[in-house]
């Protein structure tokens, strides 16, 4: 089937390469360097499937130009769906498919990894001993070990966090809308969001971004949070009202941020922008704080994750050729956050 890949990096290409070599009726790829968009979207046309990231536009205007080209398909490389007019897709017909599980573990250790460099500071410590500043003046952290977790959406990325920060010795506790079993076997404790947010030392949030989850974490509930706790947000950018955050480090009631994602990523990550002036004041603002770190949605990226994303890519092309449906599909009920919740 012919299937236009929008928005690839070199390493995307060499992993769809090697799985190609092993794949027995191979798709005919196309690789496109541009984000889709109402404006690149055109060169979809005659393409019967269309394989997009998360920083692609699928909004309405989009999944029209692509439909009225002759695809059928939106193959996602990203399990979230939430830059995915779902609705505007099941009007036009589009079948959209996504990844829903390619390496909890890769997500949750790079979550672990941002809590303890940001605790024990191993960031700033690198830089000072490059320069020969042996003081540890600043550098103090915390034990993990006797304090509380928080953990906000316990799907798989949250319970593989909860089964490392257990092995830490921390205490758990859980909000979710719906009790997981295996969380609960690790000993943690489900709480509502307020509990949780007046318990925890660590919060860390692992919920899809919903209309029911936007800005979970906003001025009141930050002003729900223990005195100086560390939120991370792996998750997606706009759980977080950034705003609200940049207020809660000023005013010390946040004590460390740890972001993978930000609300308005999609003009800054995944480009070298470093001979550019960036223009997001509020991006930068965050940048100035010693107790922030901000990756650029790096958490997913590791060999095995990425091996498993175009696997199941391919595998969902495949289903969708030979059945016309895919049982990765989204529907709709995923996308209000109401299908039994756990989005799989
Ligand atoms: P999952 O579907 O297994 O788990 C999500 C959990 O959130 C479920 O248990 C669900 O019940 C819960 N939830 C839904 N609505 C909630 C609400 N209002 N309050 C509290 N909990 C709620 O998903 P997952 O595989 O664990 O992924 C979690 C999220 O991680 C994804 O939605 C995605 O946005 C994000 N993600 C980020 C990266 C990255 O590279 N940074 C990579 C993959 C996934």
């Amino acid at each position: 089937m012919k299937t236009a890949i929008f928005n690839t990096k070199p390493y995307e290409r060499a992993a769809f390469e090697t799985a190609l070599r092993t794949t027995a009726q191979p798709p005919e790829l196309d690789y496109l360097e541009p984000h889709l968009t109402p404006v690149t979207a055109p060169l979809a046309q005659g393409y019967r499937a269309v394989c997009a990231f998360v920083n692609d536009d699928l909004g309405a205007d989009t999944l029209r130009i692509l439909a009225a080209g002759g695809t059928e398909l939106i193959a996602l490389r990203s399990a979230g769906f939430n830059h995915v007019d779902i609705a505007a897709a099941a009007d036009l017909g589009l079948t959209v498919a996504r990844v829903p599980a390619y390496s909890p573990h890769a997500v949750a250790e790079h979550t672990v990894g941002l809590i303890l460099t940001l605790n024990r500071k191993i960031h700033r410590a690198y830089q000072r001993v490059r320069e020969g500043n042996f003081a540890l003046g600043g550098l103090m952290g915390f034990d993990l070990h006797g304090k509380t977790a928080g953990i906000v959406g316990t799907g798989k990325i949250g319970t593989v966090v909860a089964r490392i920060l257990r092995g830490f010795g921390m205490r758990l506790l859980a909000h979710d809308v719906a009790e997981n079993p295996d969380c609960v076997a690790l000993g943690a404790e489900y709480r509502t969001l307020p509990e949780l947010l007046a318990e925890s030392d660590v919060v860390t949030l692992h919920c899809p971004l919903t209309p029911d989850t936007r800005h979970l974490i906003d001025a009141a509930a930050i002003a729900q949070m223990k005195p100086g706790a560390m939120l991370i947000n792996t998750s997606r950018g706009a759980l977080v009202d950034t705003r609200a955050v940049t207020a809660g480090l000023k005013s010390g009631r946040i004590g460390h941020l740890g972001l993978d994602v930000y609300e308005e990523e999609g003009d800054l990550f995944f480009e070298d922008l470093s001979d550019h002036v960036i223009q997001d004041d509020v991006f930068m603002r965050l940048l100035t704080f010693p107790n922030v770190l901000i990756t650029a949605h790096q958490a997913f990226f590791t060999h095995e994750a990425l091996g498993n994303i175009v696997a199941t890519t391919l595998a969902n092309i495949a289903q969708y050729q030979a059945e016309g449906r895919c049982d990765n599909a989204v529907t709709l009920q995923h996308h209000s956050g109401k299908a039994g919740a756990r989005s799989r």
